[in-house]
């Protein structure tokens, strides 16, 4: 029978969710929709010592505003609720007692003082210190101890963890979706701590094997840094009996900075000014970081850039939708290498975007910048400006700029285009088609262009000459669309006004 797809993102709330960590959010997501499965959302919050407060909100809000839908978990519930680690901490005591008893694991009362006197000695041997099972019988464990000692040591409550018993030089084989067959000495393994009775919870092996059982996880889709993990996940897999429904691994390879060498940092980000977090984050002592979605970027398109950052669809398609996402994806074309970031490919997705949307969309985006300026026009008119200029644009903050004067008559006129345009016969040519236009009773842009070109023409007049001083009279700079999206736009009387402001205030330069 075939197995239902259910994949897990997992992430721990250390800190503001990494683009790398969305990446992997999306590649579980897209897998899950791609075969109809499910897509969970577990907080691996057991690290009480690394938590940070705001973490987990930030990454749900993070998912949500990318799109990437959870069908089980955190904010969302499920038949394997709770979702939170810390809220199932009273499962995993048994599941650790469960591999101490078939010989699996093994309680280990080592003091930090102990442990760094075995550290120091391997250090003078010129070795490097390893918790394994070269020094599990010389510790204070329940393999070196008699048992009452063991279950006396427990009951006054001394400090203990539960470590795993790496078995001594066994190849262990494993099959990754993406690298292929990985196989791995356990002599060059150490013995993970599982379980700790200080804070009586487990440390992520445990719990996110346990939890990937109980949450018949069919996929483990996650960043390559887990890669050295995956023996002792084959392993834990095989202690617990569980084989037959053991996930199947695939994992990512990393972001990697823009010049090549190296994962992609927050550092990065600061020194060349691209965010590397989804969403603006302060921490809880006030740092701030940036993020794509207050720095202006479009969610549709952030997915889109993050998507192709180590996957490829096989052909030159380069924009996609969430939903054409679903349909292309699959993990074997996911790149073993390193995916490099390109800051400017991101911005090019974003202007990609913005030149799709309707007038409609651009209406809504673009409205609180015009009334921050003052400027209060109906969705209608926002719309129409916006969609005149989007295809210079990036983002939705660079429409101002571009049409600022759409909507306030230039007061003063751009040194350069005044020295250039406003001089020998071309005021006088421009009070002549004020007299034109004035004639003109159907302003729309076909009508008016054709009247003037007509009149150009039959003069013979030069048409760059003319039309640019037509655009320092409505425009004020040498910028701006066609000048008969600017005079449709103004229409009549405020082309005039304009053209009259101009020829009134201005002395011609010669
Ligand atoms: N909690 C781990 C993380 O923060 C999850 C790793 C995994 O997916 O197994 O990345």
């Amino acid at each position: 029978m075939k197995r239902e797809v259910r994949v897990r993102f997992a992430p721990s709330p250390t800190g503001p969710l990494h683009i790398g960590g969305v990446r992997t959010a999306l590649y579980n997501y897209l897998f899950a929709r791609h075969h109809g499965g499910k897509m969970i959302l577990r907080i691996e919050d057991t690290d009480s010592q690394r938590f940070v407060e705001g973490a987990e909100a930030y990454i749900i809000e993070s998912l949500r505003w990318c799109g990437i839908e959870i069908d089980e978990g955190v904010g969302v519930g499920g038949p394997h609720a709770p979702y939170r680690q810390s809220e199932r901490r009273d499962i995993y005591l048994k599941y650790a007692k469960q591999l101490v008893d078939a010989g699996w694991a093994y309680y280990a009362f080592d003091t930090s003082a102990e442990l760094e006197a075995l550290r120091h000695k391997a250090e003078e041997r010129g070795e490097t210190f390893a918790y394994n099972y070269t020094v599990r019988t010389q510790l204070p464990t329940s393999l070196s101890l008699p048992k009452d000692e063991v279950d006396a040591r427990i009951a006054r409550g001394d400090v203990w963890v539960i470590r795993f018993k790496m078995p001594e030089n066994e190849i262990v084989k494993m099959h990754d979706l993406i690298r292929g067959d990985v196989e791995v000495n356990t002599s060059t393994l150490d013995d993970k701590v599982l379980y700790k009775s200080v804070d009586a919870l487990p440390t992520y092996h445990l719990a996110n094997i346990v939890d990937d059982h109980l949450m018949e996880i069919s996929h483990v889709i996650r960043g390559e840094e887990w890669l050295p993990s995956l023996p002792l996940h084959y392993l834990l897999y095989r202690a617990f009996g569980w084989e037959e429904s053991q996930p199947e691994f695939a994992h990512l390879p990393l972001l990697l900075k823009p010049t090549g060498g190296g994962k992609l940092s927050k550092r990065d980000g600061d020194k060349m000014g691209f965010p590397v977090f989804p969403l603006y984050w302060v921490s809880p002592t006030g740092e701030t970081a940036h993020g794509y979605r207050e720095d202006g970027y479009f969610p549709e398109a952030f997915i889109n850039m993050l998507a192709l950052l180590g996957w490829n669809p096989g052909t030159e398609q380069e924009i996609f939708s969430m939903q054409e996402l679903i349909d292309a994806f699959s993990l074997d074309r996911v790149s073993k290498s390193g995916a490099r970031f390109q800051p400017d490919k991101a911005k090019w997705f974003n202007a990609q975007y913005m030149h799709h949307k309707s007038d409609a969309e651009l209406a809504a985006l673009f409205q609180p910048a015009l009334k921050e300026h003052g400027i209060e026009v109906g969705d209608e008119v926002a719309g129409r400006v916006a969609g005149i200029m989007k295809e210079r644009a990036t983002f939705i903050s660079d429409l101002w700029n571009l049409t600022s004067y759409f909507f306030i008559a230039p007061i003063e006129y751009e040194e350069k285009q005044l020295k250039k345009y406003w001089k020998g016969e071309n005021p006088a040519r421009l009070a002549a088609l004020r007299e034109v236009l004035a004639g003109i009773d159907d302003f729309s842009l076909e009508n008016t262009e054709r009247i003037v070109h007509g009149w150009i023409e039959q003069h013979e007049y030069p048409m760059g000459q003319i039309m640019n001083s037509l655009r320092l009279a409505l425009v004020g700079a040498g910028k701006g669309p066609g000048m008969y999206d600017v005079t449709s736009f103004l229409g009549k009387e405020e082309t005039l006004r304009r053209i009259d402001h101009l020829l009134n205030t201005v002395k011609p330069l010669e």
